[in-house]
């Protein structure tokens, strides 16, 4: 499919490098669009870099006297980076993500966390009541610990193919940044009440 505004060649980025009008359609691949390797894990400075630059080309007010046309699909381009955008900054999410790539339903209501997951938890939320301020910094290190050894073997598993068990990690990386988050919530109450 040529340019839909000058019949040149298909552009490969966001605008035609021939006249300058924005490409109708933009690569499926969320990784695609920002020119990054696909991985579990993003070069984020390099993920901001691209989505800075790309929203910078679709800002509404370098089309307030373009066509229709034009303006439709900035508005269109616009979302659809926003989500890529959201998708590959987060780590569960971009690990789901590469699931569905892979032709993987999203993670859902069907899906139950391994038994060990629960007793986890369970573990997990019994230290953080009970955690002073010395214990909560080693809770972090474990958690961030953890996170990188899960997005490791998620790694290892979607380069073998074996699905299921990348589902699990992405089940356990989820649970891992839950914590992480209930943690940092809990570090930042403390650090409040200091005052
Ligand atoms: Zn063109």
């Amino acid at each position: 499919m040529s340019c839909w505004s000058c019949a040149g060649p298909t552009p490969t980025d966001l605008t035609c490098a021939t006249c300058g009008a924005l490409a109708e359609r933009l690569p499926p691949n969320a990784f695609d669009l920002f020119a990054l390797p696909e991985g579990v894990t993003v070069d984020r400075a390099a993920l901001d870099k691209a989505y800075f630059a790309a929203a910078r080309v679709l800002h509404a007010d370098r089309f307030s006297t373009k066509t229709l046309r034009e303006q439709t699909l900035a508005l269109a381009h616009t979302a659809t980076l926003n989500d890529a955008y959201a998708t590959l900054k987060d780590d569960v999410r971009r690990a789901q993500y590469l699931l569905t790539l892979r032709g993987q339903p999203p993670l859902g209501s069907n899906d139950t966390a391994p038994a060990h997951l629960l007793a986890e938890s369970f573990e997990f939320h019994e230290t953080l009541a009970g955690a002073g301020a010395g214990q909560l910094a080693h809770l972090a290190d474990g958690l961030a610990a953890r996170k990188a050894a899960c997005l490791q073997g998620l790694a290892a598993d979607l380069a073998a193919a074996r699905l299921a068990q990348a589902r699990e990690r992405v089940m356990e990386l989820k649970f891992l940044q839950t914590c992480a988050a209930e943690l940092a919530q809990r570090r930042s109450g403390d650090a409040h009440a200091h005052h």
